[in-house]
């Protein structure tokens, strides 16, 4: 039996092999092999610390309630306080957060920042509100996460379906229901505030600019360069808008974008500034003036150099996998990948950069923030660029150190390389009591 397997059968976990949450840990146990990690420390990492759900009702603008679901799953905080985003998307379920929390842990211990991993959620599509409901559900929300959240304890960030004015209001909820004492550094409850209030110079691009200084490192010695490179992406969010914008300076060729509302394609290259324009006017890239309309199948088929997911978990299954044309794929979604479809491509040739290293800048400038709140500091965008870039490429080789040292894949060493002081802090602390 796998140590993972074991792992899940003492803790009477369900091993199914299509859930995300099962796929996520066996993969970071897997990886925890080649450090003969000990059973208590694969146990305590194989399930979140603390998982917590609430139901709570919001006030709509037709004088009617709805009843809302949201979650906030803590995942390990040996390293240091609970770190992870907020999402608001109509697919959230608990097995995705405890994923995406134990994601942030393993984000977090791979560029060394003084934090653990969480990550929260509610059931709803933004989109079907309006600003008011928006604001009366995410203060609502943060009262239920009541005292579970704080700037030492477990602080949020922006995710999918969420943004800077969100984390504002989780902050100015949190400050009023909070005393004096705790509310004089309450702001640092939350990162990815916006500037006015706390925020971060370079915050908004941190998870795209992180990508693209993981890729400056490692393309060269895959033989790839900026100039040359062809990409398609699938999302045009936060982080996909952003990571197109600068490969494309860089001088990338975005040749394809897939997102929820259809997939748009121009092989002499689409200009990310002015698509990025069209979808903050319209929602989406159908109907980008531009580009060609193509179907799924097209954008998947299409030949380029890298594929960027940057959308949901599990997008590309065995299926999207075989319809691949591409010599690398460059995660800056989480987990984008099935286990199956990733060996598929392994298998071809395909090289893999994981999510845990290529995503990575977002938390990282996250910790930035924190750091300048604490600080009572303001630091200027050169001076968060390079300390994110010191941070992006450290941890970019230390994947690929651990990727040589053990003669295993990029996913598998981007875990490795994460949990490697993990155990050393554990052994250290001991346990209580
Ligand atoms: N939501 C982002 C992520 O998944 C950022 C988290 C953070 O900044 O805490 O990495």
């Amino acid at each position: 039996m796998s140590s993972s397997a074991a792992v899940f059968t003492e803790l009477q976990l369900h091993n199914d092999p299509d859930n995300v949450y099962v796929q996520v840990i066996s993969a970071i146990l897997d990886a925890g092999e080649h450090l003969k990690l000990p059973r208590r420390l694969e146990l305590i990492l194989a399930q979140p610390k603390n998982e917590l759900m609430m139901h709570f009702p919001v006030l709509m603008d037709d004088g009617s309630f709805k009843v809302f679901k949201g979650y906030r799953v803590q995942h390990n905080n040996v390293l240091g306080p609970y770190k992870g985003g907020i999402r608001f998307h109509p697919n959230v379920h608990l097995d995705d957060i405890k994923a995406l929390s134990a994601l942030m842990t393993m984000k977090s211990a791979l560029v060394q920042l003084p934090f653990g991993g969480a990550k929260g959620g509610v059931q709803v599509d933004p989109r079907d509100l309006s600003e008011q409901e928006l604001m009366r559900l995410t203060r609502r929300f943060t009262s239920a996460l009541g005292s579970n959240i704080g700037p030492d304890y477990d602080i949020p960030a922006p995710d999918m379906g969420s943004n800077a004015q969100v984390m504002a209001w989780v902050a100015d909820t949190y400050m009023n229901l909070h005393s004096p004492n705790e509310r004089l550094n309450g702001s640092g409850v939350v990162t990815g505030k916006p500037l006015a209030f706390g925020g971060s110079q370079g915050r908004d691009k941190a998870t795209g600019q992180g990508l693209v200084y993981v890729l400056e490192e490692m393309l060269p010695s895959m033989g790839f360069a900026f100039e040359k490179m062809r990409f398609s992406l699938i999302g045009f969010g936060n982080v996909g808008s952003w990571t197109a914008r600068l490969l494309c300076e860089r001088g990338a060729t975005l040749s394809a974008v897939l997102d929820h509302t259809g997939a748009v394609l121009n092989a002499k290259g689409i200009d990310a500034a002015a698509l990025t324009q069209h979808v903050a006017q319209t929602g989406g890239v159908a109907g980008y003036g531009d580009a060609d309309a193509v179907s799924e199948d097209d954008f998947y088929e299409l030949e380029v150099d890298a594929f960027i997911p940057a959308a949901l978990e599990q997008m590309v299954d065995v299926r999207r996998a075989a319809q691949l044309n591409c010599k690398l794929v460059v995660e800056g979604a989480n987990a984008p990948l099935t286990p199956e479809a990733e060996r598929m491509l392994i298998a071809q040739g395909v090289h893999i950069l994981p999510a845990v290293l290529c995503n990575a800048g977002g938390v990282t400038v996250s910790y930035f923030e924190w750091k300048q709140n604490r600080q009572a500091e303001t630091w200027d965008l050169k001076s968060v660029d390079s300390q994110l870039k010191t941070l992006m490429v450290a941890a970019a080789r230390r994947v690929v150190e651990f990727s040589r040292t053990h003669n295993v894949d990029m996913r598998t060493a981007a875990y490795g390389a994460g949990l490697e002081h993990i155990p050393n802090v554990y052994s250290i602390r001991g346990i209580f009591p």
